[in-house]
């Protein structure tokens, strides 16, 4: 047994210090960002904000949405072949550089895989996606994938240390998804005690990934747009949400009225109730890790984005970044013993 003393930190522990600046207004704020990829063959474009592969977030209709606003999303593995094929014959071109295909490591996530891109080769994006992305078989799963697919860009986690994103992007990813724990909807370090503060998890893996090329994702945490300002703030290329984007119209789910109140289902991906849904209930071996909850209905999804946008393009302005690239290396954080002042917010 070995205790590592460095102190590791999550989005609650720090602000952002405000610099001087010449920019006058957010509007003059750009929040789109270019990447060239490490193996996947073009460069992508857009603002690099992501809804999660989960059911109730990475839906269909949530990335026509977030399309518009150059937003990407990592669409849930549970559509059919059938699905996706009427899904692309309706949408047009633009869409495709805003979503991903997500797949897990069994054998037949694979034939899908392989059945659908090739049917569909101007999917570009692929996002293997493992709650624990330590695994040997993971790694050879993500290696299989690059030789299948040898110009798509793919997407490859989680993980949360230097070490391992350095040996994912040597097997063929692109960019490492990083987080595990810190999801709005997960229960990993209550069930596993697992885990690793989500900044520190940025700080560490983009640091190990622009090494080599690579990007990296920051996945899970962020509750409100001064959290994935942070994420940006610390290394991330990309920042990829669950919570903040579920609720809404385009979230999937019906909407459930209880005593003249709207809400909307949520739910993490390894939570009895997406385990029932997809798979016919949870193996006796393993334990449910996430959480279902009903989360107040919150009408279209732009609303929030523009919430989500004006906060970051705010932050930019108060450390003088013009640019969502520049933000890391003007962010000066600083470590906190409190943060917004909650005597109006409703507990
Ligand atoms: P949020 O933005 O809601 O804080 O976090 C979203 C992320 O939580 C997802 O992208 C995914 O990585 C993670 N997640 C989703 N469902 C589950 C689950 O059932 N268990 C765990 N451990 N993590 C989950």
């Amino acid at each position: 047994m070995r205790i590592e003393q460095d102190l590791k930190l999550g989005f609650k522990d720090v602000m952002i210090r405000p610099k001087r600046s010449t920019l006058k207004s957010r509007s003059q704020v750009s929040l789109e960002r270019e990447f060239k990829f490490l193996h996947g063959a073009k460069a992508w474009s857009g603002v690099p904000i992501m809804a999660a592969n989960m059911d109730t977030v990475g839906t269909f209709e949530m990335a026509k949405a977030l399309a518009k606003n150059k937003m990407f999303t990592a669409v849930h593995k549970h559509y059919s072949i059938d699905e996706w094929a009427a899904f692309l014959q309706e949408t047009d071109a633009s869409l495709l550089e805003y979503i991903a295909v997500s797949t897990g490591t069994g054998k037949q996530d694979f034939k899908k895989l392989k059945t659908l891109v090739s049917a569909h080769p101007q999917l570009r994006f692929i996002c293997i996606d493992v709650a624990n992305g330590y695994s040997e078989h993971f790694v050879e799963f993500v290696k299989n994938t690059r030789k299948q697919f040898p110009d798509q860009v793919i997407i490859a986690g989680n993980v949360v240390t230097g070490e391992m994103v350095e040996e994912l992007l040597l097997a063929g990813a692109d960019i490492v998804k990083v987080g595990i724990g810190p999801g709005s909807v997960c229960t990993t370090r209550v069930k596993t005690g697992v885990g690793y503060p989500q900044l520190s998890a940025i700080i560490e893996c983009a640091d190990a990934a622009h090494g080599l090329g690579g990007q990296i994702i920051s996945d899970g945490g962020c509750a409100i747009p001064g959290d994935i300002a942070k994420a940006f703030g610390a290394g991330a290329d990309f920042v990829m949400i669950g919570g903040m984007l579920a609720g809404h119209d385009e979230s999937g789910g019906e909407k459930i009225e209880r005593d003249g109140k709207l809400y909307k289902l949520f739910y993490g991906m390894s939570s009895s109730t997406a385990m029932e849904k997809h798979v016919g209930g949870v193996a006796e071996y393993r334990a449910s890790e996430g959480k279902t909850v009903e989360v107040p209905y919150r009408g279209e999804v732009q609303v929030t984005v523009q919430d989500i946008l004006g906060g970051i393009r705010s932050t930019c302005t108060y450390v003088g970044a013009s640019r969502l690239k520049e933000l890391t290396k003007r962010t000066t954080f600083i470590r906190v013993a409190e943060q917004e002042n909650r005597v109006y917010t409703p507990s």
